[in-house]
């Protein structure tokens, strides 16, 4: 299936490894140019090359998303560069987990900043333009954790449920500019993030899981370009769960 999305200039958060990886070389795939974004210039850096080299167009930027000046500084190096950023997903993301009564400040405070405040951060630097050209396409990676809850990530949950009010009033402020944004919550995606737990094979997940299997980063990437392209114009403020059944 492909999904139209050529002409557009899309910055994907995140992009070094696992979900986001995925979804900066399927954008690419069709046809986007792509603002590989990542914590370390290694990664995001890796990526945009194996895009360039199969033909596509992709640029690599390393950026910290929790500090909000970094993330104000890009913005405004990549509106100078290119008129306007099309597409914004907003992916990078962290768990710091632990139980409530033994979870540090600085575990809370990591979390919010970098799953939550980074997609106000990102969207308030490259909103603009795209309410000017009436055509944006905004997406925020949630979790299930965010819809369901879960023990021992309280700080992960209250930021990804954080994304999804964020991700309904952003819609709502930007629908009359032809401006979508949506959030996709995946449940567990094989990616670094979740290697200890794929690797164990946990069983009491797999239970929960009625596609018995976990997820690949392909899984969240497909539905991530469909809410990027045109095809999805009447979309908008809602939010989609991957996750083989899990949360119904
Ligand atoms: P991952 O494999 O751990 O990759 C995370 C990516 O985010 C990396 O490229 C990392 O950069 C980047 N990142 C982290 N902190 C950053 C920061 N401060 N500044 C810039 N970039 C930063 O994670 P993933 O599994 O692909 O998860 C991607 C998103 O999906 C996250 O928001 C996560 O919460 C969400 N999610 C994942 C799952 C799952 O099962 N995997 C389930 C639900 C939701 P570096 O490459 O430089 O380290």
């Amino acid at each position: 299936m492909s999904y139209t999305v050529s002409d557009k200039v899309a910055v994907v958060t995140g992009a070094g490894r696992g979900i986001g990886k995925a979804i900066a070389e399927m954008l690419a795939r069709n046809g986007a140019q792509v603002i590989c974004v990542s914590k370390s210039a290694d990664t995001c850096g890796t990526v945009a090359e194996g895009i360039n080299a199969g033909g596509g167009k992709a640029k690599a930027m390393p950026v910290d998303v929790s500090d909000g000046a970094a993330v104000k500084q890009a913005c405004e190096d990549l509106l100078s560069e290119f008129a306007t950023i099309d597409i914004l997903v907003n992916n990078a993301g962290i768990t710091r987990d632990g139980l409530l009564f033994r979870m540090s400040d600085e575990d809370w405070s990591s979390v919010i900043a970098t799953n939550l405040s980074s997609c106000f951060y990102w969207t308030k630097g490259l909103a603009r333009p795209m309410t000017r050209k009436r055509w944006g396409r905004i997406v925020n990676i949630t979790s299930v954790s965010g819809i369901a809850g879960n023990a021992g990530q309280t700080n992960y949950a209250a930021a990804k449920a954080g994304m999804i009010g964020f991700t309904k009033s952003v819609a709502r402020e930007f629908a009359s500019r032809s401006v979508t944004c949506n959030a996709v919550a995946p449940g567990f995606i094989e990616t670094d993030m979740t290697a200890s737990f794929v690797e164990s094979g946990s069983e009491a997940i797999m239970a929960n899981i009625p596609l018995k299997r976990f997820g690949e980063p392909a899984d969240i990437a497909n539905i991530v370009t469909y809410l990027c392209s045109e095809e999805s114009k009447y979309v908008t403020g809602q939010v989609f769960t991957i996750d083989g059944g899990m949360v119904m």
